[in-house]
Formats: structure tokens, sequence, C-alpha cells
């Protein structure tokens, strides 16, 4: 679901709107990655990059009692995770902002926590750390869950696949490195278990792909886009072992 070309498409929205999660999580997730940082102030400065409809922006509010400002480039889950924050009744602590994270410009330390599920892949890894570093306090702490290899040597379908699709993809060593080549310590991870992509994600996912595959019957060149999406499923059914998604929680040293 990677793929910038399907990103700003009709079809994309048809594929994603509504949907509970745009990348592998739970809450459960997220407080465990929340419960790994250390020296968080009482209602701590927020930023939640990539925030999608804001399931995780939710979660933080809750329970951090924190202030976030939720930055995402797409106005509909803007508009989305608007909603939820007000069903959820922690609209006072949210902020949107509908900026490109290749754009921030916030002033230098703003943020005792930066966040970022399934989204700090759009700049790349090391260089998105490396980006958001400034915007951190001085002993602030950032959060990132990044699509990574779990074995040194991947099956051959799930190589060729991520090769089309991430090519950027690294094992945890690498990724533990890059982060602290680019300033970072107190590196902790955790692999997301393979339920957080179903529960959340690939099931509704594909739910609704069904959906909208039967409503572009008869528009091959759509129904083959839609296949390459279901491929994506049907790769991590076969080979959840050999990839995941991991949480790297981290600190910038003062
Ligand atoms: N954190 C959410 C969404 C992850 S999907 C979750 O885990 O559910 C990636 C998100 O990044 C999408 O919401 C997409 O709109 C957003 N995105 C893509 N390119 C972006 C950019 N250049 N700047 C900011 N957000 C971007």
């Amino acid at each position: 679901m990677s793929a910038p070309e399907i990103f700003d498409t009709e079809l994309f929205v048809e594929l994603s709107a509504g949907l509970p999660r745009q990348g592998p999580g739970s809450t459960e997730a997220t407080l465990r990655a929340l419960s790994m940082v250390n020296g968080l102030p009482a209602r701590p400065k927020i930023l939640d990059v990539g925030c999608g409809a804001g399931a995780q922006t939710i979660d933080l509010a809750r329970a951090t009692g924190g202030e976030i400002v939720a930055l995402d480039n797409r106005p509909r889950f803007l508009d989305e995770l608007l909603a939820r924050a007000a069903t959820a009744g922690v609209s006072s602590q949210i902020k949107v902002v509908c900026q490109s994270m290749f754009e921030m410009d916030f002033p230098d330390a703003s943020f005792d926590l930066i966040w970022s599920e399934g989204a700090i892949y759009i700049i790349g890894f090391a260089s998105g750390l490396s980006h958001c570093r400034r915007f951190l306090k001085s002993d602030g702490s950032i959060v990132v869950s990044e699509l990574t290899w779990l074995t040194d040597v991947p099956p051959a379908t799930a190589r060729d696949f991520w090769a089309r699709n991430y090519p950027a993809m690294q094992p945890i060593e690498s990724n533990v490195k890059s982060a602290q080549d680019v300033g970072y310590s107190e590196i902790k991870t955790f692999v997301l278990p393979t339920a957080d992509w179903w529960d959340n994600y690939y099931g509704p996912a594909e739910a609704r792909l069904t959906q909208v595959a039967a409503r572009h019957a008869g528009e091959p060149e759509t129904l083959a886009l839609l296949g390459e999406i279901r491929r994506e499923y049907d790769l991590f059914r076969a080979h959840s072992a050999a990839y995941g998604y991991v949480f790297y929680v981290m600190r910038k040293p003062a």
C-alpha cells in the first residue's frame, strides 16, 4: 500500500476511507512503546508525523494527557482524525497540521516526544530520524515503527516483492546502527505481533478491496492494480516470519 502513485487516486480513497488504520498497529503496541520512553514530563508536547486518521494520536492523547500536533499531508485523513478525537473527548489536546513531513518548519526543540507509526519510510528511516532530530528537545525521545527484515535470508518471493515496493527495507541491527549514526541513543525495539497487521489493517483493507474490485469488474487496469495490492496481503500470510513492523524507541542525548 505504499506505492506513491496510487496514494492520491480516487481508487485509493475508495480503498482507505473510514478504515481503522493506514498501517499495522494497535492500541496495545502504541502503549507498549510509550511505556519504553523514559523521562517524559507531565503533559508532554508531542508531534505525530504521518498521523493518518489518528488511531495512535488518540491513544497518545489519552495515555499522556499531553498536547499533540498531528501532521499529515492529506486533509481527508485529518478530517477523520478530528471526528474521532471529538468522539473520544480529546479534541482540546490535538491540533492538526496539514503539511508535508518534508516541509516541517517547527522551531527547534519544540517537542518532548516525536511519534511516527508506519510513515517515516516516506522520508526514509535514517533520513527521517535525522530530519526530525532538531525539533526534539534535548533528552527528548522519538518513536517510529518501520517495515523491517526479520531474517538475513528472505524467501525469494518476499525479497522480490519488497525489492519492487520498498527496496530500502533493512534488518533491525542496520536500523539501530543508522539511528546511532544520526545521533540517538538508548535504542529499544520490539516486533509488532502479526495480529496487529490483520485485526486493524490488512483484515479491514482486504475486505474493502474485495468490495472495490466488485465495483470495478470489467476494468482490467484497475483489477491488475488491486491484484498487486492483494499480493501484499498474500505475501504476508506466507512470510510473516521474514519481515514485520518493528517499533524503535530512541532518545536524543542531552
Ligand atoms: N500513522 C498512521 C498512518 C500511517 S500511513 C497509522 O499508523 O495508521 C502513512 C501516512 O503518511 C498517511 O496518512 C499519509 O497520508 C501520510 N503521508 C504520506 N506522505 C506524506 C508526506 N509527505 N507528509 C506527511 N504525511 C504524509
